[in-house]
């Protein structure tokens, strides 16, 4: 540990009369006069969305390899790398394990700090379509994610090793820093409390939030590390008071605290370890176990603890579990009449692998199977988790901690009870009940458990409430029909995305005696005020007249420092930048149901006698999974009386793509128009955000279209039905093209879809 600032420690501090908030403050001014000299270059961006990188990437020159790193506005501590490569950008999700707060790409190496991770990733392409190179200029990495922080005060309090009162009154005081911080060692006040066995200081960091999961710069745990100490009461209270899982692995080497202690010689962590309930033979990555480190460095107390350690007698023997003739689909049945709660779990034979045993359990109303493995009829396992001598144990095991699987076994199945169960109807198989191994155990990436392909009536969007939707304090204010909100009862706040006349800000409107409602404003930027007011105020005036749940609604507007409008908020943002950040957190499911919610709102649209001209996935907002907003009427327009097409008279941005022939070739639009748009967003979804058509330019699309008849290709995965409603979107002659309103009954009415409604909507 370096020097105390200031030359001296805090309680000698203390005792010449200094009152504590200066000693904090002296730490955090030292500190952040070092943080303002560092040379390195800042790639963090905070939260910023997708077209946000985009503009800050393009502002920056957007070089090849030119990157930054982002903050999810959605998903609390998740992260985004975005990277320009051949002039586009790309967007990757830096994951963060739940197990280890371990930052990973992909498939890609788990790293304890994000300036690691770009490190690696500078070093070469390492999996990424480029190599990391020039960074696009942000803010400094805060020392929280990084994997050498600073030397906080707290960590000065740990290496003084300070009375417990006086701890915590520094973890009291408002100006204590984030207790997570590695210092310059890499360590956090944990871990260093923990190496040292400073119990009571564990006790109270624990209490006053110190994360037990956050890991040293070599990617072990607090617990990890108390072994290597030699502490095995911290390992006790670390276990029963703190959380800490005997089973975590150390980034890397995948050793378990276990390793560590066998590894060292220290038979008196192994015991207590042991009788903490963790698992007497776990492999690290090389296959290694505790009892093979503790034989190759012959520390022979050890193997004798680890040689005679009987594991405690199993809570639900066999019986209780073990069904013998039962095949996988009657193993669904079982757990389908138990209710298919978490955790409910059997065990049965193999028919594939004779003598194998399989476990199948139920998790967020799924069925997994597990095959468990058998090594020279004496170790049972699942996948790399630990060995046991009997199917018991590891079926105990697994009770106790869920260790890769998706939950913790909780409900057995009697297999005494089954002929019981009155007679069933004959499940259909399921495509994903096969008889996989289990994802490796997690060092950083558990086994994400599959969503259920229904929709469930609770995940169905609640009706709007009055502050939510359609709730309009007044009446409209102004001759064009538009409500005037006083910029005096708005309050602006953070930028929500580039729009194409300036930012959309996050805002709160209240209104005099009304409740406050959070708002998005759309801003026009003074560069804009002489050739985009009239297109602004057309778009104002065309959202004005809708109200439907998946319509993105407008307040008014307000004309302070700009003229902006004030609409609903849809929480999640662009539904495009949401696939193609986060593309394993949506499934068909969501799919479906967003383009049921579309179909509906353009319904909507279509009776109201508007065409929308813009419908494409980046102008469709996300409230929650399960609602979708079509948002951005800026090319909208009324179509004519006695008539059902508008024609452009100008030019302007044309996005062609998803125009439909006639639309490209004699400027027409109707609702027939919007419906091929459609089937083009509804591409996009399904092939989870990709550019329709590639790097094909415009006059391409059209010789494509026009020239050689062809169609977008159905995206993998797409179900047969839904690329049949695309191709009949994409009809040559508008009449053919099905109806909005038959788009929305087509997906209510197929069975495949039976859960799926849209409030709102009239039959
Ligand atoms: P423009 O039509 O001028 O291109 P958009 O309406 O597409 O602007 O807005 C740009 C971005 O701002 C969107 O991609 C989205 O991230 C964000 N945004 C726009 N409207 C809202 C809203 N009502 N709620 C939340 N975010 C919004």
């Amino acid at each position: 540990m370096p020097k105390p600032v200031g030359g001296r420690t805090i309680a000698q501090r203390l005792k010449s009369g200094e009152s504590l908030l200066d000693i904090i403050k002296s730490y955090e001014t030292h500190n952040a006069k070092l943080a303002s000299k560092k040379t390195e270059d800042m790639w963090f961006h905070e939260k910023l969305t997708r077209g946000n990188a985009l503009h800050n990437l393009k502002k920056s020159g957007a070089q090849q390899g030119m990157f930054l790193v982002r903050e999810s506005l959605n998903i609390k501590g998740s992260f985004v790398l975005s990277i320009i490569h051949n002039s586009e950008p790309q967007h990757f999700q830096i994951n963060t394990s739940p197990h280890s707060g371990c930052f990973s790409i992909d498939n890609g190496p788990p790293f304890v700090g994000l300036d690691q991770l770009i490190a690696f990733y500078r070093g070469g392409c390492n999996g990424l379509p480029t190599s990391l190179t020039l960074s696009c200029v942000g803010y400094v990495l805060r020392p929280s994610l990084r994997q050498y922080g600073e030397n906080t005060i707290v960590h000065q309090a740990i290496d003084e090793a300070l009375d417990t009162a006086t701890f915590r009154k520094i973890l009291q005081n408002p100006k204590c820093p984030n207790l997570n911080i590695r210092n310059l060692s890499g360590r956090t006040p944990l871990h260093e409390a923990c190496a040292r066995g400073l119990n009571d200081l564990i006790l109270e960091l624990f209490k006053y939030g110190a994360s037990i999961q956050t890991r040293d710069s070599e990617g072990s745990s607090a617990l990890h590390l108390a072994c290597r100490g030699n502490q095995p009461e911290t390992c006790k209270i670390l276990v029963k008071h703190c959380h800490a899982k005997p089973q975590d692995r150390r980034c890397g080497s995948g050793w378990v605290p276990l390793h560590e202690a066998s590894y060292c010689g220290y038979q008196h962590c192994i015991e207590t370890l042991l009788q903490q309930g963790a698992a007497c033979h776990p492999r690290c990555v090389n296959g290694e176990t505790p009892l093979d480190m503790a034989r190759k460095r012959r520390h022979n107390k050890c193997i004798q603890v680890l040689e005679r350690y009987q594991p405690p007698k199993p809570h639900f023997s066999a019986p209780n579990w073990l069904h013998s003739a039962v095949d996988r689909y009657k193993a669904v049945e079982l757990l389908e009449h138990a209710g298919l709660g978490d955790g409910c779990f059997l065990v049965r034979i193999s028919k594939r692998n004779p003598g194998q045993y399989v476990l199948t359990m139920s998790f967020d109303k799924n069925v997994f199977n597990y095959e468990i493995k058998n090594r020279e009829n004496k170790w049972f396992y699942i996948d790399d988790g630990p060995l046991f001598t009997s199917l018991d144990y590891l079926v105990d095991y697994y009770c106790r901690f869920s260790d890769g699987l998706p939950c913790e076994l909780s409900g057995p199945i009697p297999s005494v009870a089954r002929n019981q169960l009155p007679a069933i109807p004959k499940p259909k198989p399921k495509p994903k009940m096969d008889e996989r191994p289990p994802a490796p155990v997690p060092i950083s990436h558990p086994p994400l458990p599959q969503k259920p392909t229904h929709v469930s009536n609770s995940h169905l969007p609640k009706p709007p409430t009055s502050t939510q939707h359609g709730y309009l304090p007044g009446a409209p204010n102004s001759a064009s029909g538009l409500r005037e909100i006083d910029p005096k009862h708005v309050v602006l706040g953070r930028e929500l995305g580039q729009g194409e006349f300036g930012s959309v800000l996050m805002g709160v409107w209240t209104s005099p005696g009304s409740k406050s409602v959070p708002v998005a404003l759309k801003t026009l930027h003074g560069e804009h005020i002489n050739t985009g007011e009239t297109e602004f105020q057309r778009e104002a005036e065309v959202m004005m007249g809708l109200n439907h749940l998946c319509i993105v609604k407008l307040y008014g507007i307000c004309r302070g420092e700009t003229l902006m409008m004030v609409q609903e908020l849809v929480a999640m943002g662009s539904a495009l930048d949401y696939i193609l950040d986060y593309p394993s957190e949506v499934g068909l499911a969501d799919f479906k149901l967003w383009g049921a919610q579309i179909a509906s709102g353009m319904n909507y649209l279509e009776e109201k006698g508007f065409v929308h001209r813009d419908l494409a996935l980046r102008n469709i907002l996300l409230a929650s999974k399960q609602l979708v907003k079509i948002s951005d009427f800026g090319l909208s327009r009324a179509v004519g009386a006695g008539s059902n097409y508008y024609k452009a008279s100008a030019g302007g941005r044309w996005p062609v793509k998803w125009y439909a022939p006639e639309s490209i070739n004699y400027g027409t639009f109707s609702s027939n128009s919007d419906v091929w748009s459609y089937g083009v967003t509804l591409w996009e979804i399904f092939s989870k955000g990709d550019q329709p058509y590639g790097n094909m330019t415009g006059a391409q699309v059209i010789q494509y279209i026009e020239d050689s008849k062809r169609r977008l290709q159905q995206p993998e995965g797409c179900p047969d039905k839904v690329y049949k409603i695309m191709l009949q979107c994409w009809a040559y002659k508008d009449s053919e093209r099905p109806t909005f309103r038959r788009l929305h009954h087509k997906f209510r009415s197929d069975p495949e879809y039976f859960n799926i409604k849209v409030p709102g909507h009239k039959e």
